[in-house]
């Protein structure tokens, strides 16, 4: 699987639906879009094939400067990245790997696709890079940063006053990116709102208008940062079910899960029903470990939290929930 490169827009690109994607571009592809400034502002999407939010924006965006026959404000670089999923409108293809977890390293053809595209975008300098993305449950807009530098912190606001410091999974292309530029991770909201992809156009904007990022730190809106401290996983091939009604499944969650997110739950909490004795879920931290004990209580087969923790991307929607995760558990961060 090669890296293609493409430095004008082609036919097509900018009315496509992203099912329709794969008719105009061959696979995952490089757009170099020149503008007025430079070094380019670099924006991934679509590395889940069914989280369209950000292709749709960039769209706007470049139908907008097409049409006024303008040249961008900066130069962009964009890239598309899983294609044949978003044509399915599937995360990733049953025969692929998560593309949003491939971007430290190893032995897959999209292994060596990534290693194309972060050398060149290492040597030639970037202004800063976004990956855009939608969650599959109801979450508030927000921006996720692996490093707590003023210039990331500060790309973040400009998205949201809403965020989240992660450094696991590191697998991510954010991660990757803020080894030589300012990067983050939108969240969009649920794929499908249209008031996500207007939200999305509006920061696109917002960066390519910028001759900078700023740096200062005395800034009067400090954003409510959190700190990602565990991801919740299933073992494999469970089942799983929602509210409290006996079904033949091994974990039911209550109904309103998603409901959760991004609000301070109290030690205690009902999180569902444990139907099989046999299983755990698994609570593990940023470095790997197994710290279910500190989270999760099994009591009367109910599922609890032993401490109070802010949730996100909680989902209901059960084929992510069992490729990836549950969802993550997250602390107030202060920034000193
Ligand atoms: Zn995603």
């Amino acid at each position: 699987m090669d890296l293609h490169i493409i430095d004008e827009i082609p036919n097509g690109l900018l009315e496509v639906s992203p099912a329709e994607l794969h008719q105009v571009l061959p696979g995952p592809t490089l757009l170099q879009i020149p503008g007025e400034k430079e070094p380019p502002f670099f924006i991934c999407t679509l590395l889940h094939g069914d989280e369209p939010t950000g292709f749709l924006a960039v769209q706007q965006l470049l139908n907008h400067y097409t049409r006024q026959k303008k040249p961008l404000p900066r130069s962009v670089w964009l890239f598309l990245g899983n294609i044949a999923a978003a044509r399915n409108q599937v995360r990733h293809l049953p025969d692929q790997p998560d593309f949003n977890r491939i971007w430290k390293g190893g032995t897959l053809p999209e292994h060596r696709l990534v290693d194309q595209l972060l050398t060149l975008l290492k040597s030639n300098k970037l202004f800063a890079g976004v990956d855009i993305h939608n969650t599959s449950g109801e979450n508030p807009h927000y921006a996720c940063v692996n490093k707590l530098d003023q210039p990331f912190i500060n790309l973040g606001k400009l998205f949201s006053p809403m965020l989240v410091y992660f450094t696991r999974p590191d697998e991510v292309i954010s991660r990757a990116l803020a080894d030589f530029c300012p990067a983050i991770t939108v969240e969009s909201g649920l794929a499908g709102d249209p008031f996500g992809v207007d939200h999305v156009l509006d920061f696109l904007e917002q960066c390519l208008a910028l001759d900078n990022i700023p740096t200062n730190t005395n800034n009067p809106s400090e954003p409510r940062v959190y700190h990602s401290i565990a991801r919740i996983e299933l073992p494999d091939n469970c089942r799983i079910g929602f509210g409290e009604a006996e079904q033949e499944t091994d974990f039911n969650f209550i109904e309103n899960l998603e409901s959760m997110n991004f609000i301070e739950q109290p030690e205690n909490t009902l999180v569902g029903w444990r139907c099989n004795p046999e299983l755990k879920l698994k609570v593990v931290d940023e470095h790997g470990e197994d710290v279910s004990e500190g989270f999760i209580s099994y009591d009367n087969g109910e599922i609890r939290l032993i401490r109070s923790v802010v949730p996100s991307m909680l989902t209901t929607f059960a084929p992510n929930i069992l490729d990836d995760c549950l969802g993550y558990l997250m602390q107030r961060y202060a920034l000193s």
